[in-house]
Order: structure tokens, then sequence, then C-alpha cells
């Protein structure tokens, strides 16, 4: 990436991470739009406040607002939780302010459409002193963000919800509700959509040891046993963790893998989640669920994103806004790049708008009667194929 004008630097900035750039769909142009709108507030910063100077000009305009301090008195923090006009950050102690937003920059993110949200890294001003002593803020700059995760309402307008977020956490359970392979294959989906590091985490291992086996067995007679469906999601490369909150195995794992991340979580509802947390870190609780959020519509999915702060660093984001992600609209023909081992057999097809369902010359259904992809994980494709 080493020939870019110095103007681009923020797009040369995340290029890198991009796991999946295949298609340009609205997800990635809105990320686009993201960098463009750094680039713009880039470019108004430089205008408006290039240099010390300048600056001090923009905090006397501002002078109705509480006093700014010296810039490099400025704390850095995460947004975890955003009501109204204030944001609780925490600081990399861990401690936790109410900051509120200057109003310059205010205008510029209403300007741009982009608000603080949750996720976001911040610059702020410590005002404890002309509050007596409370930890309270002003918030003065925010980082370009890595990420940005967006819902849709009603009228089909995007809402930024979670800035920064780097892997989503799939929780699903062995038994109780048993394992359906083709759920976690939409969650692998919906996090490379998200472009989302998809980490997976199969829960009540105890159940499967105690014999529960035989119930699932039972259920996928002719299909592939739990331990052989987790194998599978190995072999393609993804991090599969076993845990038992019951046993306690695969909890170090699960904390190793979290650790120093902003996760998504994401899981039905029953499957362990909250158990999962709290065994990591006792006493933290996930926020309890609206019995609308559950109904997967989304009705009201006005409840706010939080994020959870680990002791042992990170973040964990679980909102039952989550189902409404634009995470699941995914087009069809972009399908074919989420299931990474469709990827190198695409090109051979005979056309180029191949879906891989029935065309004659299709390369990547030779490849399923070869062996070489996993007839389940080819049914999955077929069916979300239909759905999207
Ligand atoms: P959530 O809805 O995903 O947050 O699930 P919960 O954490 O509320 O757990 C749902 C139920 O599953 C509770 O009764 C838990 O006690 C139980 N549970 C959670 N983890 C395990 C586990 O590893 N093994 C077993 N046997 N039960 C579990
Ligand atoms: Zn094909």
């Amino acid at each position: 990436m080493g020939k870019k004008r110095a103007g681009r630097k923020v797009r040369v900035d995340f290029r890198p991470n991009r796991q999946q750039p295949r298609r340009r769909d609205d997800w990635t142009r809105q990320y686009r739009a993201e960098a463009d709108r750094l680039e713009d507030e880039k470019l108004v910063e430089s205008v408006r406040a290039k240099g010390e100077l300048s600056r001090k000009r923009t905090i006397l305009v501002d002078q109705h607002e509480l006093p700014a301090v010296d810039e490099s008195m400025w704390l850095h923090g995460t947004v975890t939780r955003v009501h109204g006009l204030i944001c609780t950050v925490n600081d990399s102690q861990g401690r936790s302010w109410e900051c509120t937003v200057r109003r310059v920059l205010r205008t510029l993110l209403i300007e741009t459409r982009s608000p603080v949200i949750v996720g976001d890294r911040v610059w702020f001003s410590d005002q404890s002193k002309v509050s007596g002593g409370k930890l309270v803020g002003v918030i003065e700059r925010v980082d370009p963000r890595t990420s940005c995760l967006s819902r849709r309402d009603a009228r089909k307008r995007r809402h930024a919800i979670v800035a920064n977020a780097d892997q989503l956490l799939a929780v699903v359970s062995v038994a109780q509700p048993r394992l359906r392979p083709h759920l976690v294959d939409r969650y692998i989906v919906a996090a490379l959509k998200g472009q989302l590091r998809p980490v997976l985490c199969f829960n009540k291992m105890d159940l499967l040891e105690e014999g529960s086996l035989a119930e699932n067995e039972e259920q996928d007679r002719g299909e592939l046993t739990v331990r052989e469906a987790i194998d599978e999601f190995r072999r393609l490369g993804y991090q599969c963790i076993c845990t038992s909150v019951v046993t306690g195995v695969g909890l170090p794992e699960l904390r190793d893998a979290l650790q120093d991340h902003l996760t998504v979580l994401s899981g039905q509802s029953g499957v362990g989640k909250s158990s999962l947390i709290n065994a990591l870190q006792p006493g933290l609780k996930l926020p309890t669920r609206e019995v609308s959020a559950d109904t997967e519509k989304g009705r009201h999915t006005t409840s706010r994103a939080e994020l959870l702060r680990l002791d042992f660093g990170g973040y964990v984001v679980d909102t039952p806004g989550i189902r409404a992600f634009d995470l699941w609209a995914v087009a069809p023909g972009e399908l074919e790049a989420f299931f990474v081992e469709f990827i190198p057999y695409v090109q051979k097809c005979r056309f180029g708008d191949c879906s891989h369902r029935y065309e004659e010359g299709c390369a990547v259904i030779a490849a399923v009667q070869a062996g070489q992809i996993s007839p389940r994980r080819y049914r999955s494709y077929v069916k979300m194929f239909s759905e999207v």
C-alpha cells in the first residue's frame, strides 16, 4: 500500500483489515462513506484548526461551554454508553466518566450525520475540578473508526450502533437447545458481512458428555454428529471454543479470545451467554432483553447498545438491536464469498453469474460431488441463498 496521496491516509489505514473486499455492497459503501467523512473531518479540522493557534481560536468561540484544558492533558477512553447528550467513557485506568461532547465537535458530527456511538475511542478533557471532583469531562475529539455496525430503522435509514468492533462471538449450545449447524453458518456469514472475525463458542459441552449425545444423534440421523460438525468448522479455519459453565472447560480459552477485543455477542436466548459472561467475570451482567426484541423482527429495537468492560481487557457488546443489524442484509450474489471453501471453485464455474444451485458446468457442485466441499455446508448455502 505504498504509493498513496497524503490526503488518502485514512483509507490506507483500514484497507489491510478488510477481509471481505470482494463485492462492493451497501455496507462497504457505508464504510467508505465513513472513511470519506473522516477525511472530510480531517480537512475541516485542518482548515479550522491547524496547530495550536487556531485551536485556541476554537476554544474562544466556544467560550460558553466549560473551560477547555490543554490538549496534552486530554484523556483517552472508550464510549461505553450513550444516553441523550451524555456519554459514559471508560478511561485506560477503568474509571468511568460522564462526558458531554464539545459543541463545535457536536455540530460537526451532526453535519456528517455521525454522532458519537458506543465503541468510539475519544479524547476528552477532565472537568472534574469545576464539578466538585465528580468524574465529568468534555469529548474533544473522536478517533477514526476501524469498523461501524449499523441497523436500519423502519424507514430504512441507517443508524450506526457500534464502532470499532472487531469480532463476533457466536454462542450456540450443543444440547438444550440442540446444535443447528446451519445457524452457525448464518452467524459466520453475518460476521464476515460485518467485517468481523467470527469466533464460535459451543456451550453446554457437559451435556454432550453426559449422554445427551444420543438425543442429538437421533435427530441428526444420517447427518453429522455434534463433534463432527464442530470439526468441520475447525477445518474451515474458524476458531471453535468448546465450553461448559458447569465443568469450566474452555473458559480460559474463551477468556483469551475476548481479551483486548471489542466483541459483539450473539446467540439465541437460552444457550448460556449470560452464564458464560458471568463465569468469566462474576458480577458482570448482560442487559436483560426486551420481550419485543426476541421476535427476531426487531419490532422495537430502540434499546441502546452498551459496552460491558472486561476486567482482563476488552469489551463485549450485547444488544437486542443486534438482530436488526445490517449484518443480515446480504445480497444473493455476495453469499458465495462468505463460504470460504467455495472461493477456489467459484472462478471455475462455466457461467460468470453462476449461483451454484443447478447450473451446468458449476465447479462448486462438482467439488461437492467430489467430496471437496461438505454437503452440509453446501445445503446450508442453498438454503441461505433462497432466503436472501
Ligand atoms: P442466555 O439466554 O444465552 O443468556 O442463557 P443463560 O445464561 O440464561 O442460560 C440458559 C440456561 O442454560 C440456564 O438455565 C443456565 O443455567 C443453563 N446453562 C448455561 N450454560 C450451561 C452449561 O454450560 N451447561 C449446562 N448444563 N447448562 C448451562
Ligand atoms: Zn457454480
